[in-house]
């Protein structure tokens, strides 16, 4: 049983969402046929006077539909039925004849808000685990149960599109800001603000001046077109598709909106796009559930330390305290440890700014961080993250004074980008507690976090690494103790590769619009400024020396950082880097200041192939060597934690799609052509010899 049916005296019915032997509420056929017979049982129910909906679960609403159940459906009819099935139970609940409301705690996505929406109100909590959205177009679809239809209707076509299209999620006051909920309320309130909203009656019928006339529709349709075009160039479909529909349905009929919907959800549902998208949800899914088996033992994590205040380690601080502990902030220099304090505070300021935390949540978590700069006793710390300059003595040094100042239990972590965990770990008197948190840069933003088991890592330390990163919110992989680990490693044969076409085309511009129109977020050029020049040269010269086929060396870096440019940290890069990313140019300089550039036009489909093809070949050759355990691990760890094209499935995904035996072709030709460095590896070559994939042909979408 999924939803309990309570009716009071005054004739209020609550149905509550309280999915049995689950932490979430969910909706599938089952919850719908549930839902549809207390819809049927309230209609005959004489004294009723109003309907709230509301969730028994802590942190859910309705996290939205049951997406396993959509992937084991046989074919489009079956699919075609949930849909209308949908449609039908939500229209039954808001053509009741007496008030309904939401009253909304915890998450509500998808099909969760497609409920609500066909409610006369909505009431939500002030609390931060309250999101509201419609995230379908991350998963390659439309909102198929009315969200396309109601939500323009609610908020106007400008304001729906703007959450819809980006699958926006948003808390109770911006929802509230925008019309889509009526009242907020502190969880405890909700139900009392629930029943006044209901005493308002049902809610009568309204369309906003001009919402549904053409030429309004066709404006906003078509800039959002433009917006869409520029972010996504064209690569996923959805978002196109829901402006066709929400702007279509707008100031049509039910009917006519759902049909809509529905034929738009039933063509998305086929394409490629929409499989690979659903199937990165499930890799997500299966991250968060990841553990490390019995005996280990995960320790609960209260209280952390942070040594190292720079951009990593400031990032770190502030998104521990933000999720309610504790941190220290440790660092050498006082005027390090300020500048983090102020980067911690900048980043909380936005934070507020966009309505994630109030003032005061902001003030508290930045109350729960201590800056020091003495070395004290640790003794209160159960994990110590590392985050201090990427030196192996300068590491080591820190991991043996952290030694005899923390309990023996405590575990310590680093943060290195590339460093060996075992050598780290060396001459401690118990290395068994040393383990790799490796956070991508901003740390507030992204979502991966390498888990870097060492040959010595107790399976205790990792357990509790991992347990760490996920009540934190992130997404973990574990990975082997090795050069660069993964995610750099696959990245940086690429970067190089992307400065060797600028040094052969002297066209910074022209590389980067390669990668992003092959469905990167950012251009390797511009991502080495991000990185920042000498780190990126450090980590390419480090993996040069310890990787068995590592990317020949490239001097044009040095050449750059010798004339003091470090990327975006001072401004001058590839790009001009000069407040707002808008105002972001390439650097008219850079050809005269490392020399010997040539001009010749650059081939893009070439450039493309050169770029895409070395990181395959360094993920076929992590797999190989059991940088990670799975095809899935790789490409979900370079979605994740680079932007890698998610449309296309992430590199081996991609691979499987070009055929590995054109993919070994094409590295060959280059490799011919070029240079050796494209010679494919021998893992991709036996591939070939037992026509094997990276995934099981017949299973696209693993739930
Ligand atoms: P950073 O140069 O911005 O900061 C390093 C800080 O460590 C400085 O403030 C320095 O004063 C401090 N420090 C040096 N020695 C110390 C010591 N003995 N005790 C306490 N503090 C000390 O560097 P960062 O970019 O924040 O990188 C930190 C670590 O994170 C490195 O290992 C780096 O490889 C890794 N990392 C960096 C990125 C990135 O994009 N910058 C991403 C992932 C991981």
């Amino acid at each position: 049983m999924n939803i309990t049916r309570q009716l009071d005296a005054s004739g209020v019915c609550t149905l509550t969402f309280d999915r049995a032997a689950s932490s979430a509420n969910v909706f599938d056929r089952a919850t719908l046929v549930e839902l549809d017979a207390h819809l049927a049982a309230l209609e005959k129910e004489p004294t009723l006077t109003g309907v709230i909906i509301i969730s028994a679960k802590p942190k859910i609403f309705i996290a939205g539909a049951d997406l396993k159940e959509f992937v084991r459906a046989p074919d489009a009819e079956a699919l075609g039925e949930i849909v209308d099935m949908g449609h039908r139970v939500f229209t039954r609940l808001s053509l009741l004849s007496v008030p309904s409301v939401a009253a909304i705690h915890g998450v509500c996505l998808g099909g969760g808000c497609e409920l609500a929406l066909a409610c006369d109100w909505r009431v939500a909590s002030t609390e931060k685990v309250t999101k509201i959205g419609l995230p379908e177009t991350q998963l390659g679809i439309v909102p198929a149960w009315g969200g396309s239809v109601r939500l323009p209707v609610l908020i106007g076509l400008p304001a729906a599109l703007g959450m819809i299209l980006p699958g926006r999620q948003i808390v109770g006051a911006q929802a509230r800001k925008l019309g889509l909920v009526d009242e907020l309320a502190h969880r405890e309130y909700l139900p009392d603000v629930a029943r006044r909203q209901l005493a308002r009656g049902k809610r009568p019928p309204h369309l906003r001046p001009f919402s549904g006339s053409a030429p309004f529709k066709a404006l906003v349709a078509s800039q959002a077109r433009r917006n869409v075009l520029a972010k996504t160039h064209g690569h996923y479909p959805a978002p196109f598709k829901a402006i066709e529909v929400c702007a279509a349905a707008l100031g049509r009929s039910l009917e006519d909106g759902f049909a809509l919907e529905k034929a738009a959800f039933l063509e998305l549902v086929e394409t490629p796009v929409c499989r690979r998208l659903i199937g990165l949800f499930f890799l997500q899914e299966r991250a968060k559930k990841m553990s490390v088996p019995a005996p280990a033992v995960a320790a609960p994590v209260r209280r952390v330390a942070v040594v190292g205040a720079g951009v990593m380690g400031a990032g770190i601080a502030q998104w521990v305290s933000a999720r309610g502990l504790p941190v220290v902030l440790k660092d050498v220099a006082p005027e390090a440890l300020a500048r983090g304090l102020r980067m911690i505070e900048s980043v909380y300021r936005e934070a507020v700014k966009r309505r994630v935390f109030t003032v005061t949540e902001a003030t508290a978590g930045l109350d729960r961080i201590t800056p020091a700069h003495r070395d004290g006793p640790l003794t209160s710390v159960d994990l110590v993250i590392e985050a201090a300059v990427e030196k192996l003595e300068a590491k080591q040094a820190i991991f043996r004074a952290l030694e005899t100042r923390v309990r023996a239990d405590t575990v310590l972590a680093t943060n290195t980008s590339a460093l060996s965990i075992e050598s780290i770990a060396a001459g401690l008197a118990h290395p068994g507690r040393v383990v790799g948190i490796h956070f991508f840069n901003p740390v507030n933003r992204m979502q991966l976090v390498e888990i870097v088991r060492g040959p010595g890592t107790s399976p205790d330390a990792l357990a509790t690494a991992l347990q760490f990163v996920k009540a934190m919110g992130k997404l973990p992989v574990i990975v082997k103790d090795s050069p660069g680990f993964l995610v750099n490693r696959i990245l940086m044969p690429y970067m190089i590769e992307a400065v060797r076409l600028f040094r052969e085309s002297g066209a910074v511009e022209a590389v980067d619009r390669v990668m992003l129109d092959f469905g990167m977020p950012m251009g390797p050029l511009r991502l080495a400024d991000e990185v920042g020049l000498d780190v990126a040269s450090h980590v390419a010269r480090d993996l040069g020396q310890r990787l068995q086929h590592p990317a020949p060396p490239d001097d044009t870096l040095d050449a750059m950082i010798a004339k003091g440019w470090l990327g975006k940290k001072n401004g001058r890069g590839f790009y001009l880097h000069a407040g707002k990313s808008a105002h972001v140019r390439p650097n008219p300089d850079i050809g005269a200041a490392v020399g010997a550039v040539a001009t010749r036009p650059l081939d893009a489909a070439k450039a493309c192939d050169r770029l895409v093809l070395i990181m395959i070949n360094e993920a076929a050759r992590c797999l190989a060597e059991g940088v990670v355990e799975s095809s899935e691990d790789v490409d979900f760890a370079m979605i994740l934690g680079t932007g890698w094209a998610p449309f296309r499935g992430g590199p081996l995904r991609h691979a499987d799609a070009l055929g590995v035996p054109e993919v070994v072709r094409r590295l060959e030709a280059l490799a011919r052509e070029i240079a050796p460095r494209f010679e494919p590896c021998e893992r991709l070559r036996e591939m070939v010899c037992t026509g094997s994939t990276f995934y099981p042909p017949d299973n696209p979408v693993r739930p």
